[in-house]
């Protein structure tokens, strides 16, 4: 009998060490699982994880930004006088840095203020073959009321796809840029530039804001003004690549 009680008492023991044993593995679930919701919510970044293999996806942008050298473009009639070659290179600067950033290769058609020929920006774009190009540039007229961006493409009977996809990367910049800086939106209108003419690949030109209205000309001289302007092009290009 002695032996008995013996092994029912060893066998109740096992089962007491099997239940207290399981009750700690729950226990050490619960904490992991709690710990890990603590965690996470602060870890989730913001924006998704950055791969390499987006750059291979993304296309090639030659971004131009307009006049130099001599050529000074439009300038301020307000002193001192800001020359639309500084605001357009200085905007193509940021465009630029945020394209890459989104995981784009981007290429410019000057880096320095220095002149280069129309056909010869038109040339060089045609000869690296990127996806899509983009001129930069600043507007004046001679009604200091005059204000707001806009953006042209060409418009032509000989390849339909590229009127196409010029005129949605048109409106897909224009839309972001309005968003981002809040300036009075003048449309997407066809034009008959030479960079926008002679380039083969979906090409546009934005004029981002009258140089001769002081309004603008007060934001403009703002270079947080400048990089929401040039955030709403990239953005505008991101939508575009991204439908
Ligand atoms: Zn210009």
């Amino acid at each position: 009998m002695f032996r008995y009680s013996y092994i029912l008492f060893f066998l109740l023991w096992i089962i007491h060490v099997d239940g207290s044993s399981q009750t700690a593995y729950q226990q050490r679930q619960s904490i992991t699982k709690t710990s890990f919701n603590q965690w996470y919510p602060q870890s989730k970044p913001n924006v998704p994880p950055f791969k390499p293999s987006l750059i291979k996806e993304k296309c090639t942008i030659v971004i131009d930004p307009g006049h130099g050298g001599h050529d000074v473009g439009t300038q301020s009639v307000s002193k001192p006088r800001y020359q639309e070659k500084s605001l357009n290179l200085v905007t193509a600067n940021f465009v630029k840095g945020f394209l890459q950033q989104l995981g784009y290769k981007v290429i410019l058609t000057r880096q320095t203020d220095k002149f280069i020929s129309l056909d010869k920006r038109a040339q060089f774009a045609n000869d690296l073959k990127p996806d899509l190009f983009v001129s930069i540039h600043y507007n004046s007229a001679p009604s200091a009321e005059a204000e707001g961006v806009e953006v042209f493409f060409y418009q032509s009977k000989d390849d339909k796809k590229r009127v196409l996809q010029s005129k949605k990367l048109a409106q897909s910049v224009l839309k972001n840029v309005i968003a981002h800086t809040k300036a009075k939106s003048r449309g997407v209108k066809q034009g008959n530039f030479a960079v926008i003419r002679e380039t083969k690949m979906p090409a546009i030109l934005i004029e981002g804001g009258f140089v001769t209205n002081d309004n603008e000309m007060q934001k403009l001289k703002d270079p947080a003004y400048l990089k929401k302007l040039a955030w709403g092009i990239a953005n505008g290009v991101e939508e575009f690549w991204n439908k």
